[in-house]
């Protein structure tokens, strides 16, 4: 027996089937992102096929396992935008985790810079048939100076047995200013905003989610290493990174985190540059100055002491001569560079 419908209803009805059958994208979530509690190796989907793996990584304390790069990966409708390349061991285990989350191919993979521990790993995800995209700068200093180094991290003590066995990969896909991956569902842009870390940064900015993934130009922890950066510029870049509609950070090291981290990043350049600046004036020696270091904040932040055992004294050299005008930012990163930072930048950051 047939029942009629409340008239009032109708409507309501008949806009719940139109609104369930459209062929729509993947649903923008309502509100701030949660950000969620995570270990080393967890992975979590942080907005509707956006996921998150954090990794984890020590200069000080060998007790943290090697983890190389956080990676944050994409599903589109056909195929999985991943960022940060890692090293091929580390590679290899993110290519692993990935597989659990989806069957779509590996199509596309961020070198955010070309650091060695995010990028590597290249020819591990060029195996599983992905294309490399880098800025230009990044893509020129992996290809230029990549080979040497790659060659001096397969000897010593801290010698990378995975680099003995695989190859270096060079970039597929070099870009200028950005470079953007849209199928209509997903949408990511990878963004260059200057230099920054390095001179060849770039960020992926996913502005339906407002998740911006921004390899070591933002890291959340003591894990800023600053020998092939510009420091003003530095600055710069963070405080336009800081006007794009974000929620959530994927920072290259450390947790997840909102917005103000790019702020903390932006107070931390800042008060070192006039720590620095201030010992200069006072004709100090960059030991004196190095030692002195003392912002409260920072420990709350990270945890350790900025002048601790975990501080990378490079990094303060390295601002003591730009202030000086006695860093040739061009050149940063290419061999010979102007600071002995390399070895430390193949196995750390
Ligand atoms: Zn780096």
């Amino acid at each position: 027996m047939k029942r009629l419908l409340p008239l009032a209803l109708v409507p309501a009805i008949l806009a719940a089937v139109l609104y369930l059958s459209a062929d729509r994208p993947a649903p923008a979530a309502q509100g701030p992102l949660p950000i969620p509690d995570m270990k080393f190796d967890d992975v979590k989907e942080i907005a509707p096929g956006v996921f998150f793996r954090l990794s984890s990584i020590s200069a000080a304390d060998p007790k943290i396992p090697f983890g190389g790069s956080n990676h944050t990966w994409v599903v589109f409708k056909d195929y999985v935008v991943v960022i940060d390349a890692n090293f091929p061991k580390e590679a290899a285990d993110v290519v692993a985790a990935i597989k659990k989350t989806t069957d779509k191919p590996i199509r596309y993979v961020l070198d955010t810079h070309h650091h060695g521990d995010h990028a590597y790993g290249n020819s591990v995800w060029a195996k599983e048939g992905a294309k490399i995209v880098a800025h230009k700068n990044a893509a020129r200093l992996l290809a230029v100076n990549g080979p040497k180094q790659w060659e001096e991290a397969t000897k010593g003590k801290d010698a990378r047995e995975d680099l003995k066995t695989t190859t270096l990969k060079q970039v597929d896909i070099p870009f200028d200013d950005r470079y953007v991956l849209d199928d209509g569902t997903q949408r990511v842009e990878f963004l260059h905003f200057g230099h920054s870390h390095t001179i060849g940064d770039a960020v992926a900015y996913l502005p339906k989610h407002k998740i911006l993934c921004t390899g070591d130009a933002c890291v959340n922890g003591a894990y800023n290493f600053m020998g092939h950066s510009n420091s003003a510029s530095w600055i710069r870049c963070l405080n336009e990174m800081h006007k794009l509609d974000v929620d959530v950070i994927c920072p290259g090291h450390g947790k997840l985190a909102r917005k103000d981290l790019l702020k903390t990043e932006v107070r931390y350049f800042t008060e070192l540059r006039a720590a620095v600046q201030a010992g200069i004036d006072g004709k100090k020696s960059l030991e004196d100055i190095t030692a002195g270091l003392n912002f409260p904040w920072y420990k709350e932040w990270t945890g350790v002491e900025v002048a601790g055992p975990a501080m990378n004294k490079d990094s303060v050299k390295h601002v003591y001569n730009e202030l000086q005008g006695k860093v040739d930012h061009e050149r940063l990163g290419w061999a010979p560079g102007p600071l002995d930072a390399r070895e430390a930048v193949v196995r750390r950051n």
